[in-house]
């Protein structure tokens, strides 16, 4: 079949079945079919890549020229880019192709998808539970079937989280693997873009695409890229595995633990050794990074001030009341509250006892990474302490939602790549395993994850 028919057969997937998930924020269906028009000439003369023609979704959250990109708040509810992400631009030119934008927690600041101007997003599995966040929409499109892969961005856990809770493949990349230009930043030194799928080769020929330096990002790394496909088949044989022991103590639900170590059990079948380790950090790594975040957000953040792009207020007095109104009506309460903690983090007089403590912290969980992974080649254990809950339930709970985060945080906090891997269910509900591992080592990640499934 042609990529025009496939294209047409999850436009109509989606007719019929976002109205209930409400994942995705916009659907480009004439761009979509012209694109895929493109792809199938390019293929019927034997040209393309691997992404040719594929129907694609992209968190929107990436800079799309031409389409409107929300970022999942009403201060940019009106934002056409004047130019496109390198991550998308690079997608498209392999020929896939983009059905739509997808929702997402507003400026990707939350754990379950409920902070989106545009509603929150259902979980496939159950529409009463949360597909996680903040890239919910995109894991919700994958597992429910309305796109074949789609792009995430995971600053604390967002891509990683959501494809836990929705039964999917997704991976962070190293910070720097993949180009920020184009990305609205929520906490510039921990924001880092990757793929969501339904397995981890899709997720291979998706990073093959968006991974490599961009002169235009001066945090991207001019490390040579692996190819991502060539070793998914190599054996494990041999492989050393570290379970670290806080991530299975107090908070950890029994059954998501007894699936992680069933999975763990078929890395041993599959020639693994497992052995216990320790990252004695874990626990400060909530309290450093909703300081940096918040931190970076509140500086990021301040260009949204209703002068030259986005939400404005109506009949401002003066510059000051523009402002101030502008930024009251177009950022949300997570956003508001994080600026605020963020701005006082920073302060004259604070920025020692918050900001360059944290900063300290980050530097400790560093070096536990660092020492434990110069004796075992991956790291395993949960995503987060539980499946997915209930719509709701944490909303007015602050502390509750940050806990969610315990397993995730503290990879952003030291740089290295993650996955999150589909390892079972509790009841109805998906778990994944988690999958850490060192600097640049997302071929290995792939190749562990890919001979599992
Ligand atoms: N849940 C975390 C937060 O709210 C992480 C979000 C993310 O990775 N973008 O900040």
């Amino acid at each position: 079949f042609s990529s025009v028919e496939l294209t047409r057969t999850f436009l109509d997937r989606i007719a019929k079945l976002d109205p209930q998930l409400n994942s995705y924020i916009s659907i480009s269906e004439d761009l979509a079919l012209k694109q895929a028009k493109a792809a199938d000439e390019l293929l019927a003369n034997g040209q393309g890549s691997s992404l040719t023609g594929i129907p694609v979704a992209h968190k929107d959250l990436f800079c799309t020229q031409g389409t409107l990109t929300t970022c999942g708040s009403k201060m940019l509810h009106n934002f056409v880019p004047p130019y496109e992400s390198t991550v998308t631009q690079r997608i498209k030119e392999a020929g896939a192709v983009m059905l739509g934008k997808t929702n997402m927690d507003e400026f990707a600041m939350g754990s379950s998808n409920e902070n989106s101007f545009y509603g929150a997003v259902k979980n496939p599995w159950n529409l009463d539970t949360v597909p996680g966040g903040s890239s919910g929409g995109s894991a919700a499109v994958v597992a429910a079937g309305l796109a074949v892969a789609a792009t995430g961005t995971d600053t604390g856990g967002s891509i990683r989280q959501p494809a836990s809770f929705c039964g999917i493949t997704g991976l962070k990349p190293t910070y720097g693997r993949v180009s920020r230009f184009g990305m609205i930043a929520f906490a510039s030194s921990l924001d880092q873009g990757g793929p969501m799928a339904k397995s981890a080769e899709d997720c291979a020929h998706l990073l093959q695409t968006m991974a490599g330096f961009d002169e235009k990002d001066s945090t991207s790394s001019e490390t040579e890229t692996e190819d991502y496909l060539t070793n998914l088949n190599t054996p494990l044989t041999g492989l050393k595995i570290g379970l670290p022991k806080e991530y299975f103590g107090d908070g950890l639900d029994s059954q998501v633990a007894e699936t992680i170590m069933t999975a763990v059990k078929e890395f041993e079948k599959l020639g693994a050794t497992v052995k216990e380790i320790s990252l004695p950090n874990l626990q400060l790594s909530i309290p450093s990074y909703y300081v940096i975040a918040p931190s970076e957000a509140s500086s990021n953040l301040s260009r949204f001030d209703g002068v030259r792009f986005g939400h404005r207020c109506e009949d401002p007095k003066d510059l000051l009341d523009m402002y101030m109104r502008t930024r009251a009506e177009g950022f949300g309460g997570e956003v508001q509250k994080r600026i605020m903690v963020g701005t006082y983090a920073l302060s004259e007089g604070y920025y020692d006892a918050y900001y360059l403590k944290a900063q300290k912290i980050r530097r400790l969980i560093k070096n536990d990474f660092v020492a434990a992974l110069s004796e075992v080649d991956v790291i395993m254990g949960p995503v987060a302490p539980t499946t997915a809950f209930a719509i709701g339930s944490k909303t007015d709970d602050p502390v509750a939602m940050y806990l969610e985060d315990i397993y995730t945080l503290s990879v952003n906090l030291a740089g290295i790549p993650a996955m999150s891997i589909p390892a079972g269910f509790v009841g109805d509900m998906p778990v994944g395993l988690q999958i850490m591992g060192n600097y640049f080592a997302e071929a290995k990640l792939l190749n562990v994850a890919h001979q599992f499934q």
